[in-house]
């Protein structure tokens, strides 16, 4: 425990939580109403060009990616009623929820199979896009399914990408990558499963080891890239493109509500829970979802008790310029999506006046919740996703939260998501292993 921080330990009770591998729930009380919130670092024109470059890499992706074909070429999933779930989680935890629960599949998006094929994609697809505008072979007016060409591709594999992972963004940005033809290096931290590893090295990616954390692989990473000029770093700790991609979900979680006909005003809210790891996934859902929904969407972040840098940077207000084991935690965590100690260096600021809270939640919980799904829903999502549901079985706190923005009344009306965020490409036998693991 580094003592420049005992002070936070001694009034910020979360954080005294926290450091001592509590479960608990951070309330953020610089959250504002969306019409007194200072103007973002990332605007929402930004948040339509990513979308307006996913509509024209759609052709594309639906003829390299079969998979992607029944949806146009967008990557996007299922939002799903999970009733069964919801009487386990109210029997269970009295969670007491009384409005509808509902599943945001991203564990199941093509390509990828979690969240990370939303931002990691998108920034793959945006700098082969610079790439080829460039070099004068490409115009935004092109059909885009000239990249399958093998001109591109042999144009791409003059350029190398890398990236530093804990698994899931290197397996979106490696095969990605390769399908384009880019020479693609991930970087993976110790976290990082070796299915992963061997998935990714099928597909020609080269993937380099640490026995480190994940901060560790992004620094071996960046430093591997800015010795060659013909590389490219996709920065997780910094990167606005991947933020933009995620925060496109938002504008298509509005219009799949809409066509579900849930509706999401001041009298029925929306509340939404989003397992953090260094933030830009649940950062850039949360922030494309504000734009959307204004004050009537109440985002929350969950993390792993042992990785819960996300909370720390927010609560003390000092985001990147503390870690994990700055207060005494180890990182370590069987949620590997969410293994990283050091929070990402802008989102929790843009997150500082619109994010309602972090919840964290122990590993041991998150093996009951997946087999809960999977009993009541029959549906697989890997562990770091279960996190989602660490704020819902902490009724208490969320009740806190809810008589301080005046919303009891209006709850039997809300919806409530919870958004899995990986899952399909786990192998039938790491499921296997994962369905029975006590801790
Ligand atoms: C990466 C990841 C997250 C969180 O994304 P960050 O951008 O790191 O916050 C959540 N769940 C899974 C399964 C992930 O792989």
């Amino acid at each position: 425990m580094d003592k420049r921080f005992q002070h936070f330990l001694d009034t910020i009770p979360a954080v005294a939580d926290a450091a001592a591998l509590r479960e608990t729930f951070w309330l953020n009380d610089r959250k504002l109403p969306a019409d007194r919130q200072p103007t973002p670092a990332v605007s929402p024109a930004q948040i339509e060009d990513a979308r307006a470059r996913l509509e024209r890499f759609a052709p594309y992706l639906a003829l390299v990616f079969p998979e992607t074909a029944e949806n146009n070429g967008l990557i996007e999933s299922e939002l799903a009623e999970i009733p069964a779930m919801k009487e386990y989680l109210n029997q269970e935890y009295q969670a007491g929820i009384t409005g509808r629960l509902m599943l945001k599949k991203d564990s199941d998006l093509p390509i990828a199979g979690s969240v990370k094929a939303r931002g990691g994609i998108y920034e793959v697809l945006k700098h082969a896009e610079d790439l080829a505008f460039a070099a004068g072979m490409l115009h935004p007016e092109d059909d885009y399914r000239i990249l399958a060409e093998e001109r591109f591709r042999e144009f791409f594999g003059r350029h190398t990408i890398q990236v530093g992972s804990t698994g899931n963004l290197g397996m979106s940005i490696g095969i990605m990558s390769a399908k384009l033809g880019f020479r693609v290096i991930v970087h993976m931290s110790a976290d990082a499963k070796q299915w992963k590893k061997d998935l990714l090295r099928s597909r020609g990616v080269t993937v380099m080891e640490y026995q480190q954390d994940y901060c560790a692989a992004v620094e071996q990473g960046r430093k591997n890239s800015e010795q060659d000029p013909m590389s490219y770093f996709v920065d997780d700790e910094n990167s606005v493109n991947l933020f933009l991609g995620y925060a496109v979900a938002g504008k298509r979680l509005a219009d799949q509500l809409a066509r579900q006909q849930i509706p999401v005003d001041a009298d029925h809210p929306l509340f939404v829970y989003l397992p953090c790891g260094i933030g830009g996934a649940p950062g850039g859902v949360t922030f494309g979802l504000q734009q959307v929904f204004g004050d009537n969407v109440h985002c929350f972040f969950t993390e792993p008790t042992h990785a819960c840098c996300m909370l720390l940077g927010m609560a003390t207000g000092l985001h990147d310029k503390v870690s994990v084991q700055d207060f005494g935690i180890d990182g370590k965590t069987e949620a590997d999506g969410l293994a990283v100690g050091r929070p990402s260096a802008f989102v929790g600021r843009v997150m500082e006046p619109m994010l309602s809270g972090i919840a964290t939640i122990s590993d041991f919980r998150l093996y009951d919740l997946m087999r809960a799904l999977l009993n009541t829903e029959n549906t697989f999502i890997e562990p770091s996703s279960c996190a989602a549901f660490a704020a819902l079985i902490r009724p208490g706190d969320l009740q806190r939260y809810l008589r301080a923005q005046g919303l009891e009344e209006q709850m039997p009306n809300a919806a409530h998501i919870a958004w899995a965020t990986g899952g399909r490409m786990v192998p039938p036998e790491m499921r296997e292993l994962y369905l029975h693991t006590g801790l």
